[in-house]
């Protein structure tokens, strides 16, 4: 049955459910990261925090202090009072503040390398063009932007720059999901693959992530797009076609700029088919797949700790690591030794192109093609 929960309270359940970890006989260990060296002559990377929200205060604000490669050493902020705060508890000097009129400016602090916006999904460009054009290497949330042109914009600005760009899938680093990418590589599961998965949290009230301006659309945009991302893992492949439908709206007065909860179909040029949910109506968050010789199923599949697995061999033996600081130090790493990235902007425009048509399919009724172009 759904849970009913707030997106703080949903998140924070599932955290607490963390040290749960499955183990015993029959467990298959997905091995951990191995830990980052220290970066050459001592000194970490400095990363500036865009918008100092929820995600910043709760989730990577800590996780910087547990980085190895990488530190919390400049914030952007349009309040005097959370800059004021943020500079007694994480010991930032007024020389590393910046608000949204200033941040240009961070292109003269030697002190600050990476530029993180966590913004409102709206705000991802502009923030992003503006850090790259400073000269600072940039790690965007997701999703990348509210369209692909902003995509495109954001990567050429970062090219152009030659800083690199991360977009913040933190399950990347993640052991369980890389064990559904290990799946795909080796096609452990045989093809073709069926999937079924859904993300999503019940909303108290209407903000900034249920309106067109700064959120480009509802869950879809904010949940929906890490199962739009499992499916792309797992399948190794963009879709090649989707459809989509819109439920009822049980609360117009909320939701009266999106979706509240959308179901979806993915099509595969191999024969895959998936079949998933967003809502901002239900604490929900699972990932299965299934194919001729065998399954993954990851449930809870999305949260921050706490993520569970089992496939047809036996349970997955998940170790439980901080996936910010894991992603924040492994892009530290690509700066230090210039190697890829391994959940680039061209990754998140990508999955702006599955979303577009997914959005254009619940509006048409019709199946859509998704877009294969490249940039
Ligand atoms: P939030 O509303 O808590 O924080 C947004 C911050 O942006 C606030 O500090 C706000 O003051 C600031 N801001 C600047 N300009 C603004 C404007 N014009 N309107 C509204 N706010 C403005 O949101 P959040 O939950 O921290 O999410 C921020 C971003 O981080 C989103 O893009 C979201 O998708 C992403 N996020 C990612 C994860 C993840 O698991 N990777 C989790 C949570 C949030």
């Amino acid at each position: 049955m759904p849970r009913r929960s707030s997106r703080r309270d949903f998140l924070s359940r599932l955290a607490a459910g963390s040290a749960a970890l499955l183990a015993g006989a029959s467990a298959v260990s997905c091995a951990p990261a191995a830990p980052p060296a220290p970066p050459s002559g001592g000194r970490k990377l400095g990363i500036a925090l865009v918008g100092l929200g929820y995600y910043s205060t709760d989730l990577l604000a800590p996780a910087l202090h547990e980085t190895q490669l990488c530190r919390l050493a400049g914030i952007v902020t349009g309040s005097p009072a959370k800059a004021t705060r943020w500079m007694r508890l994480h010991g930032i000097p007024q020389s590393c503040v910046y608000d949204y009129t200033t941040m240009d400016r961070i292109a003269d602090n030697p002190e600050i390398d990476i530029v993180y916006v966590v913004t409102p999904h709206g705000l991802h460009a502009e923030h992003t063009i503006r850090a790259a054009r400073a000269g600072k290497h940039v790690i965007c949330e997701k999703p990348m932007a509210l369209t692909v042109a902003d995509c495109d914009a954001m990567i050429l600005a970062c090219r152009e720059a030659k800083v690199k760009l991360q977009i913040g899938y933190r399950l990347h680093y993640h052991a369980g999901h890389q064990e559904l990418l290990r799946i795909a590589r080796d096609r452990d599961l045989g093809l073709p693959l069926r999937m079924t998965g859904a993300n999503g949290f019940r909303a108290g009230s209407k903000g900034w992530r249920m309106t067109q301006k700064l959120a480009g659309g509802g869950p879809l945009m904010d949940m929906g797009v890490y199962v739009v991302q499992a499916a792309c893992c797992i399948a190794g492949a963009a879709p090649i076609a989707v459809t989509a439908k819109e439920d009822p709206k049980t609360r117009p007065e909320i939701f009266d700029e999106c979706e509240e909860t959308l179901r979806w179909t993915m099509d595969f040029a191999d024969g895959s088919t998936g079949t998933f949910m967003t809502s901002f109506n239900e604490g929900v968050g699972d990932f299965r797949a299934d194919g001729p010789t065998g399954h993954i199923e990851l449930s809870p599949a999305f949260s921050y700790r706490g993520v569970r697995g089992r496939t047809h061999r036996g349970a997955l033996a998940i170790p439980n690591i901080n996936q910010q600081a894991a992603q924040m130090d492994a892009f530290a790493r690509n700066i230090l030794e210039d190697t890829a990235v391994i959940a680039p902007g061209e990754m998140g425009r990508r999955d702006m192109q599955i979303i577009t048509a997914i959005y254009e399919a619940a509006r048409t009724g019709r199946r859509v093609e998704v877009s294969q172009s490249t940039i």
